[in-house]
């Protein structure tokens, strides 16, 4: 199991370098995010053993509990579920991103929760691209006013944006969305030049994500295994 962690990790890292180099961008612009939700804390210290840092979950309670177990300085914890109200107090407990800010509700519990943390969040402002889906996200005209709002959160970094392309569209489809999705983040960088992270691409379309653009991937099976 170890070694098929090692050996998955080193070929998705050489995948992103040669989508970087095909790209023509420095391959450290983009973080390579780890998705370890339902993996084990044998799993996740066996990528940090090669030198993984950056882990990403998608349920609070999970989060918590590796976060808890695992008690390390070096990780950083991404959440990058779907956000529930009642939830956001352990996700301020332990995470350091959040991927999925998607309303206004959301944002002002997690900043008075960050606030009882006495810590800052870094926080992105996800996007619901493929709109006829019911699918979490903001819809697209609302992204700078959420920014606003994110901004004047006293212990909210704003940082960018993410969104979750279609991986069942056609190709021309796909190309669509993520062309959307980079003209937005050009939009949110003119009013807020410091918000220019780009979380897009998973398994299934990290390659592409990055030519586009991305700047965050975030991978689970292609390192982990399938999730049963
Ligand atoms: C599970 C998940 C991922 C990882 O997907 P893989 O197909 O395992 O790479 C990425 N982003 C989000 C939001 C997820 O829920």
């Amino acid at each position: 199991m170890q070694t098929d962690i090692k050996k998955n990790i080193n070929n998705v890292l050489n995948s992103i370098n040669s989508s970087c180099q095909q790209a023509n961008i420095n391959a450290n612009k983009v973080s390579l995010i780890a998705v370890s939700k339902r993996k084990s804390i044998e799993n996740i210290q066996n990528a940090m053993d090669i030198g993984i840092k950056n882990f990403g979950e998608n349920y609070a309670q999970e989060l918590n509990e590796k976060n808890k177990l695992l008690n390390s300085d070096i990780i950083s914890w991404h959440f990058i579920g779907p956000l529930q109200s009642n939830k956001v107090k352990l996700i301020a407990d332990s995470a350091s991103w959040i991927h999925t800010l998607d309303r206004e509700k959301i944002i002002v519990k997690l900043n008075e929760a960050c606030n009882t943390f006495n810590k800052t969040i870094n926080g992105l402002i996800q996007i619901n691209i493929s709109k006829e889906k019911t699918k979490n996200g903001c819809n697209p005209d609302q992204m700078l006013y959420l920014a606003d709002l994110v901004e004047s959160a006293s212990n909210i970094n704003l940082r960018g944006i993410m969104a979750l392309p279609d991986i069942n569209a056609n190709a021309s489809d796909r190309e669509t969305e993520m062309r959307e999705i980079i003209d937005l983040s050009k939009k949110l960088q003119k009013k807020y030049p410091h918000a220019s992270e780009i979380s897009m691409g998973t398994t299934n379309d990290f390659e592409e994500a990055i030519v586009y653009g991305s700047t965050m991937v975030r991978i689970g099976e292609l390192i982990f295994g399938k999730r049963t």
